[in-house]
């Protein structure tokens, strides 16, 4: 495969670097049957080290577990070879379903189809707090 020609895909670019492993493993995207390149340890001139992750396929994926990561990541969606739209990413406000409260007096712990929802509590720090017992994500 030659990583840099993506016909219709996504590219995950300006991760930092040792998160592409963490992203690529909270996506799932070793589940997707298309062609997936994660390439550690770019040398970038802004970044000193970066990830990639290069994706030949058009998918859709959660851009709220993305911004937990790496906010500051990009993604690069390609249309017939092109850049079409550049996303950048923000740390989201609440997480659905990514993270899950380990507090073992939680609600979450005995209402098993409770959703697992975190509210962003310090933006600087990156805390969030579940929304139920206020236990910090882990
Ligand atoms: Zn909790």
């Amino acid at each position: 495969m030659n990583v840099d020609s993506i016909i219709n895909g996504v590219v995950i670019d300006h991760i930092a670097a040792g998160k592409g492993l963490v992203i690529y493993n909270h996506l799932g995207l070793k589940d997707l049957d298309c062609t997936v390149a994660l390439i550690q340890n770019v040398i970038s001139e802004k970044m000193g080290k970066k990830d990639i992750i290069k994706i030949d396929a058009a998918i859709d994926f959660d851009m709220q577990v993305l911004g937990y990561i790496d906010p500051s990541a990009t993604v690069n969606i390609i249309r017939d070879g092109n850049i079409i739209e550049k996303k950048t990413l923000t740390l989201p406000e609440t997480l659905t379903n990514v993270v899950y409260c380990k507090n073992p007096r939680c609600i979450t712990q005995t209402e098993q189809e409770l959703d697992h929802v975190f509210k962003l509590t310090d933006a600087e720090n990156r805390v969030y707090r579940c929304m139920y017992c206020e236990a910090k994500a882990e």
